[in-house]
């Protein structure tokens, strides 16, 4: 184009997607395993080429591209490298966001090397760390990241790590990490740092202004926006890597995509700036609402300053996000009162869709746990968790409030 384009939405829908065959306005779903050559010739330039992506779908297929493109050019909108250029990054599409971080962690680490990263991370990546890694001699190390001086230790103290890894915000009490204090530490100490930007989206965070190496997403939440296909991305900004040992971990794991969920993705990807306003307002008004609410023992939204890591959060985000936990009075049974009352909020775990998701998680995703355990990762018994959805605000304040008498 001739003059740049100016805002989120005009690179979510502009970017991607011009070459179609047959006038077609979108693009298509490529159903189809693998491509045709005319000639041998053709074949071996195809092979030979950067382009893998009309070879065999598990190496990438167009319609992935479409999704791959617009996700790298929302992560990269408006940032410049040292030398005044526009950053350039590549995306790499897969099946899921466990998928994306199995590539991400098995092709820039080996059998003794440790990962540095903190609490409250996502259960999978939890789960992947300490159950997968361990297995192959990968080790992980926890701190707490909101300290810097933790993680400065940690780095002086353990040359194997090579990898930190950050995400924020964090469930369940919504912490967030300084990305920017975090990865010049790391830098300091030659380490490859990754953040995990699913809850902020980059309409409200771009990790890439402060230079970190990867960024993570699990499409599957505020990407879509639907709900409606699992999936996840890995964007990294050194393209000859990201073309050649990422790419090849990525299709030798056989995390690729498939080209039903990627049309939902890149239908999903337009309306982000759209829906992210929406999601935000509403959330900052119905922690307004909980935090004034009698029932309520205490909101944990990083958009009130009662929050510990608000000043964070306002600096590396546009707005603080559509997440939020808060602990209705009266521990488990007022928990589970409070969610079997709900009329329109929908109980479910999961986060990012259309509609506003609310689960208890002493009763649901940690039920498995002794209290205890919970406590480890925040969960108090009547903690409630919910992602704000885009309905009517005064539709999800009346629920809540019918929900909460
Ligand atoms: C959902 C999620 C993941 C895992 O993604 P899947 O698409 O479920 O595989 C990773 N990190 C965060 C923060 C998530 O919310």
């Amino acid at each position: 184009m001739k003059f740049p384009l100016t805002g989120i939405s005009s690179v979510a829908i502009h970017t991607a997607g011009h070459d179609n065959a047959d006038f077609s306005h979108l693009t298509p779903i490529y159903a189809t395993s693998t491509f045709t050559f005319d000639s041998a010739q053709q074949g071996m330039e195809r092979f030979a080429g950067s382009d893998k992506t009309k070879i065999y779908s598990r190496w990438g297929n167009p319609t992935f591209t479409v999704a791959e493109e617009t996700i790298a050019a929302l992560e990269a909108f408006g940032l410049y490298n040292d030398d005044g250029s526009r950053l350039q990054l590549k995306a790499l599409l897969h099946a899921s966001g466990q998928a994306a971080m199995a590539t991400l962690f098995f092709s820039n680490l080996c059998a003794g090397d440790t990962i540095l990263s903190h609490f409250s991370l996502y259960g999978g990546t939890h789960e992947l760390m300490h159950k997968v890694l361990a297995e192959t001699g990968i080790k992980t190390t926890i701190v707490d990241m909101r300290d810097l001086n933790k993680v400065k230790e940690a780095l002086r103290n353990d040359p194997s790590i090579k990898l930190v890894h950050i995400e924020t915000p964090a469930n369940p009490t919504i912490k967030c990490v300084d990305i920017e204090e975090v990865a010049l530490l790391a830098k300091q100490f030659n380490c490859i740092v990754s953040v995990d930007n699913t809850f902020a989206t980059p309409y409200l965070q771009q990790p890439f202004r402060y230079k970190v190496d990867f960024v993570f997403h699990s499409t599957t939440k505020f990407l879509n926006g639907h709900g409606t296909a699992i999936g996840g991305v890995l964007i990294g900004k050194d393209i000859p890597l990201m073309r050649t040992k990422i790419w090849k971990w990525h299709a030798l794991l056989g995390g690729n995509s498939n080209p039903f969920d990627a049309f939902l993705l890149t239908q999903g990807l337009k309306t982000l700036e759209l829906r992210m306003e929406r999601h935000c307002h509403n959330a900052m008004e119905v922690a307004g609402f909980l935090e004034q609410h009698p029932a309520i023992e205490k909101v944990n939204y990083n958009g009130l300053s009662s929050h510990p890591d608000y000043a964070v959060s306002a600096k590396q985000m546009r707005h603080p996000g559509a997440l939020m936990s808060f602990e209705v009075k009266g521990g488990l049974e007022a928990g589970k009162r409070f969610i079997d009352k709900l009329q329109m909020c929908v109980r479910a775990v999961s986060l990012g869709t259309l509609d506003t998701l609310v689960s208890h998680p002493a009763s649901m995703s940690h039920f498995g746990l002794k209290p205890e355990e919970r406590l480890q990762y925040d969960i108090t018994d009547g903690l409630i968790r919910m992602s704000v959805g885009i309905e009517n605000l005064a539709d999800i304040l009346n629920d809540l409030d019918q929900a909460l008498s």
